[in-house]
């Protein structure tokens, strides 16, 4: 009998991880924020156009941009991903993508926050604040409040 805006007028971007939950470790409940999720919970086009959406149309008015310890998102670089899909799939079309890896994780926090922050469809009344999630630990560490 929920309704369709989250209670605690939130939306969360955060990794896909199978290993992280994120209802769980941010103590809420079902119903209470819109969880965005993709590989590295990072600030893409499609994640902002959720955000907008979210905060447009449900009425959500704070952000929290969640990356994590351990992300596979580390593993890899731009130009590895464009050489194992060439390889892999015999096409180069995986050279212009921007696969959003991750080289710096407190850094990615703190591009995405303000990349989102930035970004002229964003409400500027949104609360957006970037936190670190340690896995082995399950601490969240802010990085940033905007
Ligand atoms: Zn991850």
């Amino acid at each position: 009998d929920l309704e369709a805006p989250p209670l605690k007028q939130l939306a969360v971007l955060t990794c896909m991880d199978a290993r992280l939950e994120p209802l769980a470790f941010l103590g809420l409940e079902l119903g209470d924020a819109h969880i965005i999720r993709n590989a590295g919970g990072r600030a893409s086009d499609d994640a902002i156009r959720s955000i907008v959406i979210s905060n447009t149309y449900l009425g959500t008015n704070e952000v929290l941009v969640i990356h994590h310890s351990g992300c596979g998102m580390e593993t890899f670089t731009q130009e590895e991903m464009g050489k194992v899909l060439r390889e892999k799939l015999n096409t180069a079309d995986g050279e212009f993508i921007n696969w959003l890896s991750i080289a710096d994780r407190i850094e990615s926090v703190k591009s995405d926050a303000i990349h989102i922050r930035h970004h002229p469809l964003v409400s500027k009344e949104i609360k957006i604040t970037g936190y670190l999630f340690h896995t082995k630990t399950g601490k969240l560490q802010e990085v940033i409040k905007l």
